[in-house]
């Protein structure tokens, strides 16, 4: 077996972690070819004195030459770079196999796309991507033969509840519903006037996952499952009215679909990330991910419940902007963005980030996804507003 070499974008991340455990666990068959951060040069240094990548990457040249200096230092012959240019190359460098896409964020979409365009297997978790250029990505993924696994668990467990066929149309498939779970984040019974006072410690203690902070908060809003529905329009070209969110509290159910004979394929597991990231790694097989076999009858039971679309606004203005299409989503994107950085930084209250999502997005019509910078340009336009209106404190 030839050993693929794996450039993982955010290595420092949860979804990074949890790559790298799964490389760990298989150095017969992958390798770290180059790992990328963005400024937790410490973590990422234990990570290249594990791992030995051929490359690393982290932002700018002061912690670059921190970086370097340390593996020369260790006698490492990794060689050190940084940037957005750095990424993108190394995220079409013709020695790589597969791209752990895993930065969270706009950041991401660039060096993204740029393997999607060097015809890489995309192992793609930075849902924003396709949230912000799904049209582009996608049509970058066919034209270029790339290969495009989706890592989101949702959007793993659809995968694998699908025929591998699926390219040639759900309806043709005899496919009825996706039906897309969701945990309903830590506020889910929460009485909405105690959202009000909301702090981030309370946003990111999810009830049934450990992410980064920016995805922790998104779930709690369901921004995350907008984004997810987003997502899953385009990996699946789906019609957004097939796609049904189902709030399933205990996350076992990964996701479902169901078809014309009446069949619902799920795919069921414990909460753990390593297991979509072990299938999108060694798809078609299966490989052993370091996950604990699902205790069904510790489980007992699975609960279903439709989604409440007013307590979660941002769920709603997922759906408003694939309506409307463009570059509505790319704003909705950017502007969540600044607003789950704004509470974090505990500058937006809880409920402001739906607010100022919304106020965004009447404020700015939405342009044509035409090209990458029409995509780029709506991004920046967004996040100048938002944080105009955060400055101005309108929703404080
Ligand atoms: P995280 O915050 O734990 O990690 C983010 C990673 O991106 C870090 O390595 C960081 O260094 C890097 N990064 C951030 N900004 C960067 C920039 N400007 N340039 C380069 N690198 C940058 O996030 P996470 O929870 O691992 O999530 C990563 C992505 O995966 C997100 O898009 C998230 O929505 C998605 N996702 C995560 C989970 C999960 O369980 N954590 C599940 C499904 C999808
Ligand atoms: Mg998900």
């Amino acid at each position: 077996m030839t050993r693929q070499n794996i450039t993982v974008l955010g290595s420092t991340g949860s979804i990074g972690v949890s790559t790298l455990d799964i490389i760990r666990r298989h150095p017969e068959r992958y390798r770290a070819y180059a790992l990328c951060a963005h400024s937790q040069v410490d973590k990422l240094f234990a990570q290249c004195q594990e791992f030995q990548p051929v490359f690393a990457v982290v932002r700018d040249a002061q912690l670059a030459g921190d970086l370097a200096g340390r593996c020369r230092a260790a006698g490492l012959a990794t060689e050190v770079r940084f940037g957005l240019d750095a990424l993108i190359e190394l995220s079409a460098d013709p020695e790589v196999d597969a791209v752990m896409a895993a930065i969270v964020g706009a950041a991401g979409l660039e060096p993204t796309l740029a393997a999607a365009r060097a015809g890489k297997k995309v192992m793609l978790a930075n849902k924003e991507v396709l949230v912000m250029a799904g049209e582009l990505f996608m049509h970058a993924v066919r034209e270029n033969g790339a290969a495009l696994l989706p890592v989101d668990s949702e959007h793993n467990a659809i995968f694998q509840s699908l025929p591998a066929d699926f390219a040639r149309g759900l309806t043709a498939c005899g496919v009825r519903k996706i039906l897309l779970t969701a945990s309903g984040g830590p506020f889910r019974n929460t009485a909405l006037a105690d959202l009000h006072s909301v702090t981030p410690e309370q946003a990111c203690a999810h009830p049934n996952w450990v992410m980064g902070r920016k995805i922790s908060v998104d779930s709690a809003t369901m921004m995350n499952k907008g984004l997810e529905v987003i997502e899953a329009r385009w990996i699946f070209d789906a019609a957004p009215d097939l796609i049904q969110v189902v709030v399933h509290p205990q996350s076992v159910m990964h996701s479902a679909v169901q078809y014309a004979d009446g069949s619902v394929l799920a795919q069921l597991g414990n909460p753990d990330m390593r297991t979509p990231i072990a299938y999108a790694m060694a798809w078609p097989e299966r490989i052993d991910a370091g996950v604990e076999p699902l205790d069904i009858f510790a489980v007992g039971r699975l609960d279903f419940q439709q989604p409440d679309l007013e307590r979660f606004r941002c769920l709603q203005l997922a759906y408003d902007v694939l309506h409307e299409g463009g570059t509505a989503p790319a704003i909705l994107n950017a502007a969540n963005e600044v607003a789950v950085a704004a509470f974090l930084d505990c500058q937006l209250p809880f409920l402001g980030i739906a607010r100022l999502n919304e106020a965004v997005l009447d404020a700015l019509p939405a342009g044509s996804e035409g090209s990458l910078a029409d995509v780029l340009a709506a991004d920046a336009e967004a996040r100048s507003c938002a944080a105009q209106m955060i400055r101005e404190r309108r929703f404080a």
